[in-house]
């Protein structure tokens, strides 16, 4: 299972997580930004992470550092 954080600093509500990710693991609305909604359907494609252009998230796999 995924851990996944969002940095609420860095992160500027663009949506472009939500819709890169492949198993729709966010929901998006302007208002509220990315939800984490499926962590366990992550597959750690990173690809979220390599177009957030904030480098607002992080996502470890649970029970490792
Ligand atoms: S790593 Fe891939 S599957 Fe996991 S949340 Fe990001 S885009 Fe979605
Ligand atoms: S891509 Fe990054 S900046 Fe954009 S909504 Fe997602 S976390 Fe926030």
């Amino acid at each position: 299972m995924a851990e996944i954080s969002i940095n609420q600093i860095f992160c500027k509500k663009c949506g472009i997580c939500a819709y890169v990710c492949p198993r729709q693991v966010y929901q998006f609305n302007e208002l509220e930004g990315p939800q984490v909604v499926k962590p366990d359907d992550c597959i750690f494609c990173d690809l979220c992470i390599m177009m957030c252009p904030d480098m607002a998230i992080e996502i470890r796999k649970a029970g490792k550092e």
